[in-house]
């Protein structure tokens, strides 16, 4: 190879005879041939490439089958004889534990309502038909393969003594917003005069059951906060599973069909085509843009005369800021963006009431209410728990399941109060318990005075920020700087830490703790925390997992990505944020970004199949538009 390399140009053109005749030579036996000859001959090499093609397809088919009909007969000889995992959930927490647990060691039962993983992100876009239903959806079953088992159920009550939990009743509040669709389906039937007839099957019995379990991993997520404010349940559409996206979906077409009626008023029309969305959040800025894209590409199309005097699309959000958890400049550009695509941003402003055909808000700061009138009104405001999730914190006792948002765990994310160590939460219906470095004051002094001088010096400080940074993730702020913050504490310039002084320094680190954010990001993480925790794991009865070196949950943060309609998007990825600072850059947004963001969520589909969908459904929605049929 290195000798080709160094070939002169004047070597290389000696070649260029031989190679020139030997070129020659081919085309002359190729112009040889007889048509006859050359077909045959193409045929002969067609008929080989078809062959083996069909091979491989039949023998990766036979394949894959043998395989799933072993994994299934090796499941079903060994049930009851490995301990018993069950999960409770199918979604962004439950499936990637699912995917990693060892199940040669384990026997695993996963237990949920709804039978396939939702990718949420995707919603906003099903919601306008930019992505259709079946895109963002993937059977549990095709997910977990044979090897793992899943039922169709609710589980209503956990009982942590007798290892055991109850699934199905008819119970009120625990049955999801998900589990409607027949109804759905035959209200809809029915408004629109469908010539089908309604049948009532019989396909649907859910008997009670108990089932037995070593370990639990609970993964419930959560339900959509109300705040308790009038009218919302009746009157607000959700966005969080995909019956909502669908029935939005539905409601903007009616809206539209209503305002075509001739004989509407103009009043009337006008109301019809105000579209209100409540937080301005990630999902209500995503779904804000996502609809103004619609109107915009699509719908303008089809009733120009609405689009350009009546439609009006409205984002109510109570902060002074839209997507306040990203950075300033994000929201900043959100807004100027969001002008510019003519959705009207309330800031400062609360909902108060939502009633059919109004939404009553009040400015921050004034007495006075006002009513908007408008039609559909999507509410994105963030989440409160789940009603199972507050009957095990009942069950627990709420002096040490205190925490209103969710579970409270162990950094390993074991429930707290459950002495066995045998239940765990993760996801939207998990929150960390981070221990204050001040609470445990005494006991960190104690051990780090080796010399019992009363007294800190830089090694022993270093030495302890050192052994319990990953026990107290808030001493990672220290861990770069540990001189600096040494020099900053010691105020008296002694070269010595008294308790008091540590006192103050602690007490800064302590300010950093911050709950997980509830995402998809965190869940999915703790899901393939577990899963490895438990496949190291020798025994189900060990509890000090420190003693066999397990380390705790550590939530890496990746960034923050979201869509603003109108082919642009913005990023605030964490780590970037100091070398944007150094060169007087701002955080990604835009075109470039939005092929950032559709990248991304390409890459995190589950399967071949969604990821193929997904990209025909952009294809289509750029060549042919959305969709805008209702049924
Ligand atoms: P879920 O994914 O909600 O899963 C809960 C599971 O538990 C479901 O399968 C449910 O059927 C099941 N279940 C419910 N009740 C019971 C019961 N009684 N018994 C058994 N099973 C039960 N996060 C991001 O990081 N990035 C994003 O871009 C993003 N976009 C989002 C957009 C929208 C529209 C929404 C709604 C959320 C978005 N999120 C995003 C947040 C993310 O979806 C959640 O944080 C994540 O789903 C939490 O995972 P989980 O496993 O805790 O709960
Ligand atoms: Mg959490």
């Amino acid at each position: 190879m290195n000798g080709f390399r160094n070939l002169s140009l004047k070597q290389l053109k000696e070649f260029k005879p031989i190679i020139t005749r030997n070129l020659a030579w081919f085309n002359r036996q190729s112009n040889k041939q007889s048509f006859g000859t050359k077909l045959k001959r193409r045929l002969r090499n067609l008929l080989i490439v078809s062959v083996i093609g069909f091979g491989s397809y039949y023998g990766y088919r036979n394949y894959k089958n043998y395989k799933w009909h072993k994994e299934l007969n090796e499941s079903n000889e060994s049930t009851g004889t490995k301990p018993r995992i069950v999960v409770l959930g199918t979604g962004w927490g439950a499936v990637p534990f699912l995917k990693h647990i060892d199940s040669q060691k384990y026997e695993v039962v996963c237990v949920s309502p709804r039978n396939y993983f939702l990718m949420t992100p995707l919603l906003p876009s099903v919601s306008v038909g930019t992505v259709e239903t079946r895109t963002v959806i993937e059977a549990i079953r095709t997910l977990i393969g044979p090897r793992i088992k899943y039922v169709e159920a609710h589980c209503v009550d956990i009982d942590p003594k007798l290892k055991i939990i109850t699934c199905n009743t008819d119970e009120k509040g625990t049955v999801s917003r998900g589990d409607d669709i027949k109804t759905i389906v035959v209200q809809s039937k029915r408004e629109s005069g469908a010539s089908s007839r309604i049948i009532k099957d019989s396909a649907r019995t859910r008997p009670q059951f108990d089932m037995k379990y070593d370990i639990l991993i609970v993964a419930i997520g959560s339900s959509t906060n109300t705040f308790n404010i009038p009218g919302v349940e009746e009157h607000a559409h959700f966005l969080k599973e995909i019956l909502d996206a669908r029935r939005i979906r539905s409601a903007i077409s009616d809206a539209f069909e209503s305002a075509m009626t001739p004989t509407q008023t103009e009043e009337e029309r006008k109301r019809l085509l105000h579209f209100i969305v409540v937080g301005g959040g990630p999902t209500g800025v995503e779904f804000a843009a996502e609809l103004a894209d619609l109107v915009r590409e699509d719908l303008q199309h089809y009733y120009p005369r609405l689009v350009s005097n009546d439609v009006k699309i409205t984002l109510i959000e109570a902060l002074d800021h839209v997507l306040s958890m990203m950075d300033k400049q994000i929201s900043d550009y959100t807004e100027k963006h969001f002008h510019r695509e003519n959705i009207e941003v309330l800031m400062n402003t609360f909902v108060k009431a939502v009633k059919q055909r109004e939404v009553i808000v009040q400015a921050k700061g004034s007495n006075e209410q006002t009513s908007i009138p408008c039609s559909v009104v999507v509410w994105a405001t963030g989440i409160k728990s789940h009603a199972l999730t507050n009957r095990l914190r009942e069950v627990i006792g709420l002096n040490i399941q205190s925490n209103r948002m969710g579970i409270l765990t162990d950094q390993y994310l074991r429930i707290k109060g459950i002495n066995d160590g045998s239940i765990f939460a993760i996801g939207d219906c998990a929150t960390i318990e981070q221990p204050k470095l001040v609470d445990r004051i005494q006991l960190l002094f104690e051990e780090a005075d080796t010399q019992h001088r009363g007294a800190l010096d830089l090694q022993q400080f270093r030495s302890l920020v050192e052994r319990r940074i990953n026990e107290f993730p808030q001493l990672e702020m220290f861990s770069k700087k540990i001189e600096e913050v040494f020099k900053q504490a010691d105020k008296d310039k002694s070269g010595y830490l008294s308790m008091e002084r540590l006192h103050s320094a602690l007490e800064k680190a302590d300010t950093k703790i911050r709950a997980l954010p509830a995402t998809a990001q965190v869940a999915s993480q703790e899901g393939r925390y577990i899963a490895d925790l438990l496949n190291q794991l020798p025994d189900l009865t060990i509890k000090n997992y420190q003693q066999y070196n397990l380390k705790p949950f550590r939530y890496k943060h990746m960034g923050t990505l979201a869509y603003v309609g109108g082919d642009s998007a913005v990023l605030d990825f964490s780590g970037t944020k100091p070398i944007l600072d150094l060169f007087n850059l701002k955080p990604l947004s835009g075109r470039g970004a939005a092929y950032l963001w559709k990248s991304f969520y390409f890459t995190e589909m589950f399967s071949g199949r969604t990821k193929t969908l997904l990209a025909f459904d952009w294809i289509r929605t750029q060549l042919y538009g959305r969709d805008i049929s209702r049924y």
